[in-house]
């Protein structure tokens, strides 16, 4: 696979019992951080692979219904610290970018795709349609805002359900085929399904940590994946499968068993989170 180097983007956080996250959990508020990433691509310049969240997604959770959204996940998103603003501090202007992948439609993945207007949006087909389907109570139940969405986005959008499938590199067992978007190798989309409809990951050769799989909502955390731990039923019921994402977890912690120094970065785990603005581990 072509290298691609990796820069986390710390995009806000926002609060849940940590109950819905880890079966066994406590039900006192934690901090989830929201991690969207800046991949930097040989060619194709830098990509970002989800948004996290953005002063858009407070105007959008700004009134009825869609305040249950924020009502039930308080946001903190300090100044500069939404993905365009970060793009432009590292130097790259976010008109220039060229490809923003979406794991999923949840809001605090999508909310600053309008900041980013000449970006290709690769996405699943079977979440854009999941999400077409539901009015503004049914979607705000489910994560999704669609008021989110750039109007030009179906002109935009390129779907890894109709990418070349290509087999993964052995590192990624038990995964094997992945979706080619870019139709070079270097990004290969890899379903995860059951958190939502439409879920996906992407793996890639990451210039400083080798083989790397961003597992997007697929796990709340590395400890999720270490210990195989899902979320108790009644809140991956509430967005998506049950027994789909058990089995997407479960998929994911037979890779670390398999291959312990493989990276695996969750969206929203704190380990990861605290990796950024230090050295990393
Ligand atoms: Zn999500």
């Amino acid at each position: 696979m072509r290298e691609v180097r990796t820069i986390p983007l710390l995009t806000g956080a926002c609060r849940h019992p940590q109950v819905m996250t880890i079966r066994g959990g406590t039900f006192r508020p934690v901090d989830f951080p929201a991690v969207a990433m800046l991949l930097l691509h040989p060619e194709e310049g830098p990509i970002l692979f989800d948004t996290g969240y953005d002063p858009a997604f407070l105007e959008a959770t700004a009134r009825l219904p869609e305040a249950l959204y924020r009502w039930t996940t308080p946001v903190e998103l300090p100044p500069g610290a939404d993905a365009a603003s970060q793009c432009r501090a590292l130097g790259h202007d976010p008109a220039d970018i060229r490809h923003v992948i979406l794991s999923h439609f949840h809001g605090d993945h999508v909310a600053g795709l309008h900041a980013f207007p000449r970006a290709e949006i690769h996405c699943a087909r079977a979440g854009l349609d999941d999400l077409s389907r539901r009015g503004r109570l049914g979607a705000t139940r489910r994560g999704l805002l669609p008021g989110l969405l750039p109007a030009d986005l179906d002109r935009r959008t390129r779907f890894f359900e109709d990418a070349p499938r290509v087999p993964l590199p052995d590192d990624f067992q038990p995964f094997d085929t992945g979706a080619d978007m870019l139709g070079d190798g270097s990004l290969l989309a890899i379903e995860l399904p059951g958190h939502c409809p439409g879920h996906w990951g992407l793996a890639l050769h990451d210039a400083r940590w080798g083989m790397h799989m961003l597992v997007a909502d697929a796990a709340w955390s590395l400890e999720a994946i270490r210990q195989d731990r899902p979320p108790p039923a009644i809140a991956t019921a509430l967005l998506g499968n049950t027994a789909q994402a058990r089995s997407t977890l479960h998929a994911l912690h037979r890779l670390f068993l398999r291959n312990p120094d493989l990276r695996l970065t969750p969206c929203h785990c704190p380990e990861r989170a605290a990796e950024i603005g230090s050295d990393g581990p």
